[in-house]
């Protein structure tokens, strides 16, 4: 029997945009097709974090004394609002401007 050799993997051979989630998901703009947004009350936002814990786009960023979600990124998927222990975020419908 004959055997063939297998040619080494050549890994530069692989596109480098196959995963923008992972590697450029600021140009993803998924906040453009977004129905709903968090909306955050800051005064019952104890900062604990969780919202940014659980955010599948970690999208939501850390200010003083609360965290907020980038508008641009947010897909409006509920989840921050869902999870958070102190009910501080409400998801409001999009509206057009
Ligand atoms: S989970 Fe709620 S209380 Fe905690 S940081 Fe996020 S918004 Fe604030
Ligand atoms: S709605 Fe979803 S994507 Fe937007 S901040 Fe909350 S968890 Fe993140």
């Amino acid at each position: 029997m004959i055997k063939q050799s297998i040619p080494p993997f050549d890994s530069s051979t692989i596109p480098n945009d196959l995963c923008p989630i992972a590697t450029e998901f600021a140009f993803l703009k998924t906040g453009d097709w977004r129905a709903m947004r968090p909306v955050l009350l800051r005064k019952s936002c104890v900062k604990c974090g969780t919202c940014w814990l659980y955010c599948p786009t970690q999208c939501i960023t850390e200010r003083a004394t609360w965290f907020e979600a980038n508008y641009d990124i947010c897909k409006g998927c509920g989840i921050c609002a869902e999870e958070c222990p102190h009910n501080a975020i409400k998801m409001e419908e999009e509206t057009e401007v």
